[in-house]
């Protein structure tokens, strides 16, 4: 194991290392953040800063940003991206490519006209497509697209042309031509499926890439080989198949310094690892690379270095493509490049990262709590302050939330013990990690682990179940109490905020008895969802696996309906129906007897009744909360000196609220916090008008 200083990366990653020449451009190793949302966009630059520097720091060679739309015609409202209008927009943009120059890596911009795609719900513009079709962004709006006429075409080159112009003011080095993800609107041109066109612009393959052609050749032009021109392109599905993009390649293989190849969908692309493995993309980029003399960049959600090393070798990409990888662990490459491997935090396939985009709100993930927390709170992915006095922590239970704060506490030098009451540590993540397609969530534990096993300053016990004597027998002062939460057994969710009648003789079981082993009592089970997120689903899957004939009742009209926050929701129906569980939807459950159910339509209150041996409520959580509450009682005596609740203990969420939690104990401790009536963080500063009218 070479030191953490190794200035030569080891055999066999040194192949990760080479240099890679982008048209003008020069990469300094093969790691390639390639374009992300993140949820911030135009709304927090300087958060988006901070961010991308972070990965710039962490040796990824090029840095991207999201995709930026170039016109007000291009408006993906809701959705919060960056946005290259007009001049207005520079400083914001200068100051990201700033910050990626800073970290040491070049920066890349995804230019992007989201034609079709774009409902242009803030610019009220009117939408522009191939062809009169609806809006295809997500969600029903109810906006059309007007077909381009040959100046509105032109119009768009013209846009692209500024849009470039103005990337070079602002200090980027490799600009993007989008066409991938059904974003990119060029890429509706080149679909045979929306391109109904019979002008030069439709009809033939080559007619479908001239818009294409013309954009990288105004992109190539305007970038005078002072910036490097990457196009983004989907290579399955959306253009109709393989033979397109070979078609594709034939026509235009030449132009771009480089490719950057990806799937038809943003949903395809970033698949989770319940639904696909690292790596997936493979067979639709092997070969391609044959087709064109420039370098080819794709991604597969790579945290194997051993995956990646064979990909270069074997001539699938050129370089490594990363955006969940890189928000998991944006110090990846140099961990690899140091010897440190073993120390990547590997992204676990959640898509929570994703949500922040469909939220809204700013990225967060469940691996790393640092990720958007740059700028508002100043933490750091690897670094974090040093202790602030010799205080000596006792960390009860060993989830997500338990592991961060020992983890973290123990990295600025303290003292922890760290508390199990079972003989398995990872709490929920350890439970969760065995459903059908969770494995890979193992990694929360499994990062987390290995980093406290360096730390003589943690210790950890299992089988330790602690109470308040304990605690305070054994003098600890400061306890951070991570004791999780129990699934409801009695109805209580959204829809029923009283407990709903169940018969003594039901055999109704929570997730934590599956969790636990326990199985229901006959073959026919009904699984009630009024949580939402994945478990629902997940434990229907499971249920259906073993044999059981399962029916998922939800009140929402989707099954695990919060997993279109993930992309994932498409994904659950068609595999559970695929298995062959039934879904009803849009139905609430009334009451619980031996045998059967009642349920009552959403709507119209009718009921009907359903034959069910067993029923499995997948409602919310209550905190394990009773230790807390006892140790505050502790606290006003004099006994302890500090007590907090976290992750689940203190409010049951998801498990990147856990590890944030966790993460946000461990940074807080010992600093004298300004109270609840200050804002904790730090926010964007609103530039006003002077003059409204
Ligand atoms: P979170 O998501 O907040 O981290 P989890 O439910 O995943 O919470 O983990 C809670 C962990 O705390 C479980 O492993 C549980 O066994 C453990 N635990 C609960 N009560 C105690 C206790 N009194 N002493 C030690 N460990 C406890
Ligand atoms: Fe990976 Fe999940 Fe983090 Fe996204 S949120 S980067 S999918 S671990």
């Amino acid at each position: 194991m070479s030191s953490p200083d190794a200035s030569t990366p080891p055999a066999p990653y040194d192949v990760l290392f080479e240099p890679v020449a982008i048209g003008p451009l020069v990469t300094k190793n093969r790691f390639f953040q390639v374009p992300h949302c993140n949820g911030m966009g135009y709304r927090d630059p300087t958060a988006q800063a901070a961010m991308r520097r972070v990965k710039a720091e962490g040796g990824w060679a090029v840095v991207c940003t999201e995709q930026v739309e170039i016109h007000p015609t291009s408006d993906i409202t809701p959705f919060i991206e960056l946005r290259i209008w007009d001049d207005d927009d520079l400083p914001a943009l200068s100051m990201i490519a700033d910050a990626i120059h800073d970290g040491g890596a070049l920066a890349g911009i995804e230019l992007c006209h989201n034609g079709l795609n774009a409902p242009n719900l803030y610019s009220r513009e009117t939408p522009l497509g191939p062809h009169h079709l609806p809006v295809a962004a997500y969600g029903y709006h109810p906006v059309q697209a007007r077909m381009m006429s040959k100046q509105d075409i032109a119009d768009l080159r013209r846009w692209h042309r500024n849009a470039v112009t103005r990337s070079m003011r602002a200090g980027y080095d490799l600009v993007y031509v989008y066409a991938g993800h059904s974003f990119g609107g060029i890429e509706y041109f080149l679909s045979p499926r929306f391109n109904q066109r019979t002008d030069e612009y439709g009809g033939s393959a080559r007619n479908r890439v001239r818009l294409l052609r013309e954009i990288l050749e105004d992109t190539l032009e305007v970038a005078d080989g002072r910036v490097a021109v990457a196009c983004r392109i989907s290579v399955a599905d959306g253009l109709g198949g393989r033979a397109d993009i070979e078609g594709v390649l034939g026509e235009v293989g030449e132009l771009p310094d480089l490719w950057d190849f990806v799937l038809s969908t943003w949903e395809a692309d970033s698949n989770t690892s319940r639904f696909g493995p690292e790596g997936e993309q493979e067979q639709y980029v092997t070969g391609l690379k044959r087709l064109t003399s420039k370098p080819v960049v794709g991604v597969g959600r790579f945290t194997s270095p051993d995956l990646m090393v064979r990909q270069v070798r074997s001539g699938v990409l050129d370089l490594i493509g990363a955006a969940r990888p890189s928000i998991a662990d944006p110090f990846l490459p140099e961990k690899i490049r140091t010897g440190r491997p073993e120390t990547i935090r590997e992204c676990i396939g959640c898509n929570i990262c994703v949500s922040g985009d469909f939220t809204m709100s700013p990225i967060r993930c469940t691996q790393n709590p640092a990720m958007g927390e740059e700028f508002r709170r100043g933490w750091h992915p690897e670094r974090i302050r040093v202790r602030g006095s010799s205080s000596r922590i006792l960390v009860v239970g060993s989830g997500p939330a338990g592991l961060e704060a020992a983890r973290a506490l123990g990295q600025r030098g303290y003292d922890v013990v760290l508390a199990e009451a079972t003989r398995d540590i990872g709490g929920r993540v350890a439970r969760e990690s065995k459903l059908p397609g969770l494995a890979a969530w193992a990694r929360v534990l499994d990062y987390r682990q290995q980093a406290i096993a360096t730390m003589p300053g943690v210790e950890v016990y299992r089988e330790s179940r602690m109470s308040a004597d304990d605690i305070v027998g054994f003098g600890f002062r400061h306890v951070a109490v991570a004791t999780g939460a129990t699934w409801r057994r009695d109805g209580v969710a959204r829809w029923h905020t009283q407990p709903i009648p169940v018969d003594a003789g039901a055999d109704v079981l929570t997730p934590d008895d599956l969790m636990g082993g326990r199985r229901p009592s006959g073959p026919r089970v009904l699984v009630y969802d009024d949580d939402h997120y994945y478990l629902g689903g997940v434990l229907a899957e499971l249920l259906r696996n073993e044999g059981f004939d399962v029916e998922i009742v939800t009140p929402a009209a989707q099954v695990s309906a919060w997993t279109a926050s993930t992309m994932e929701v498409d994904k659950v129906q068609r595999r559970l129906l695929l298995g062959g569980v039934t879904l009803r939807t849009s139905v609430a459950l009334s009451a619980v007897d031996a045998g059967k159910v009642t349920v009552a339509c959403t709507y119209t209150g009718r009921l009907s009744e359903i034959a069910a041996d067993s029923v499995v409520m997948v409602t919310p959580r209550l905190p394990e909360e009773d230790l807390f509450r006892q140790l505050v009682a502790r606290q006003e005596q004099g006994q302890i000196a500090s007590v907090r609740a976290i992750g689940d203990a203190w409010a049951p969420g998801t498990i990147a609220a856990a590890v944030w939690s966790g993460r946000r104990y461990a940074e807080e401790f010992d600093t004298g916090l300004p109270g609840n009536d200050v804002v904790p963080f730090r926010r964007e500063v609103t530039q006003l008008h002077r003059d409204p009218a």
